[in-house]
């Protein structure tokens, strides 16, 4: 919009007046609807934008946090964003369990070979032994030439998966790791 005036405000500015038209038509008390606003939770709340982590399709959102114990307090979709202008879909509207959940995983877990046992490690040690084992991986498959002498420089033990919930610079990043690394077989969830 222009004049300073955003989307948003634009469309609180024109839903007001058009509500003060119908209260004026119709003689309504506003007084109850009032005191039932001030009693909203995210008010005062501190207002964030930042986009749906779900999938690549980057719609915007605007998260309400406490200003007292900087909890999240609800998430909407955002009107300014070119992308879906407020909309979401319905994993989006879910988006607040994202951070209230106490089901989700906040540790690493894993389960050893043959165990059925799962043991909580810390990030440092799961980082380190996914290192440790792409590269044995990588090393024990890599090949220099394929069967007709051609170098190709390449390993088909490895293969990377991308995911919906990638955005365009993690994309970036992986692929370019997967290609240093050899690896060839690269796709995306989507498709499978
Ligand atoms: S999951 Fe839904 S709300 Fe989130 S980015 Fe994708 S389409 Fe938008």
């Amino acid at each position: 919009m222009t004049s300073g005036l955003s989307r948003r405000d634009f469309l609180k500015l024109t839903g007001s007046i058009a509500a003060l038209s119908a209260v004026n038509c119709l003689g309504l008390d506003l007084v109850p609807v009032a005191r039932a606003a001030e009693r909203l939770k995210t008010a005062g709340a501190r207002e964030t934008s930042t986009i749906c982590g779900f999938c690549s399709v980057g719609c915007g959102v605007i998260v309400h946090t406490s200003t007292s114990n900087g909890k999240v307090q609800s998430i909407e979709g955002n009107p300014d964003h070119p992308i879906n202008r407020g909309t979401l879909c319905s994993k989006g509207q879910a988006l607040y369990e994202l951070a209230n959940n106490n089901r989700r995983l906040r540790s690493v877990l894993y389960r050893a070979p043959g165990s059925d046992k799962w043991e909580k490690k810390n990030w440092d040690w799961a980082l380190r032994e996914i290192a440790t084992r792409m590269l044995k991986a990588r090393d024990k498959t890599f090949k220099v030439k394929d069967k007709k002498g051609i170098v190709v420089n390449r390993t088909e033990g490895l293969a990377q998966l991308g995911g919906a919930a990638l955005d365009n610079e993690e994309c970036y990043l992986l692929a370019k790791l997967a290609r240093s690394l050899g690896i060839v077989f690269l796709e995306h969830q989507a498709r499978i």
